[in-house]
């Protein structure tokens, strides 16, 4: 299980103090901040872009190890289409709801199955698993159900051929039951580094 320490709005030292602490993989959600931060971060860490991206901004991809918000078909062909002319593969997460939140994007379950098979044929991206989000302050039975359903996303994928091995779920709210559902990768901010303000 890998730990992505979430550095949304904690500046570069946070990097720094973490990364001293042995974290390796950093989450940011937004390319913007991402960009910013990285001028003042010269340890090797992994980058992860944990949060929706405009399909004009593509190409900022380039800076990422890992896009965990891959959330519309849209969004998969602008990806695919991208690396594809940048001669690469992009490693990305499904992005599923399996609460059915109208807040939430990504694909439910019952939709995955075709988005699947339809990935398949994208060859610039190469599917690594999912991710989901957890309902805010749900109970425990909710979460543990959400959290499942992400790992039955995770099989949809690899039946239809996908390297899907990732199940990235798990925040400062829920992660010890994301933990005890399989997550692989946990995306903790508040925990780390104290209440956003
Ligand atoms: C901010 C954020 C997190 C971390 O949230 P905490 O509750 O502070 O741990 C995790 N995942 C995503 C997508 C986020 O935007």
């Amino acid at each position: 299980m890998t730990l992505v320490a979430v550095t949304k709005t904690v500046g570069a030292a946070a990097v720094h103090a973490a990364y001293a602490a042995g974290v390796r993989d950093v989450g940011e959600n937004t390319v913007q901040e991402a960009a910013r931060k990285r001028l003042d971060v010269s340890e090797p860490v992994r980058w992860h872009l944990i949060g929706h991206l405009q399909r004009n901004k593509v190409k900022a991809l380039e800076a990422f190890d890992l896009f965990h918000a891959l959330d519309s078909a849209r969004l998969a062909d602008a990806v695919d289409a991208w690396a594809r002319g940048a001669a690469r593969t992009m490693s990305v997460l499904v992005q599923v709801n399996v609460s059915g939140e109208a807040s939430k994007g990504g694909w439910s379950l019952a939709a995955l199955p075709l988005e699947a098979e339809r990935l398949r044929t994208r060859s610039g991206l190469a599917v690594r698993g999912v991710m989901t989000m957890a309902p805010f302050d749900a109970d425990t039975r909710t979460l543990r159900a959400c959290f499942a359903g992400a790992r039955y996303a995770r099989e949809i994928l690899r039946d239809a051929g996908h390297p899907a091995e990732e199940l990235s779920m798990g925040m400062s709210q829920d992660f010890e039951i994301a933990v005890e559902e399989g997550a692989t990768l946990v995306r903790l901010g508040t925990t780390l580094f104290g209440a956003r303000h």
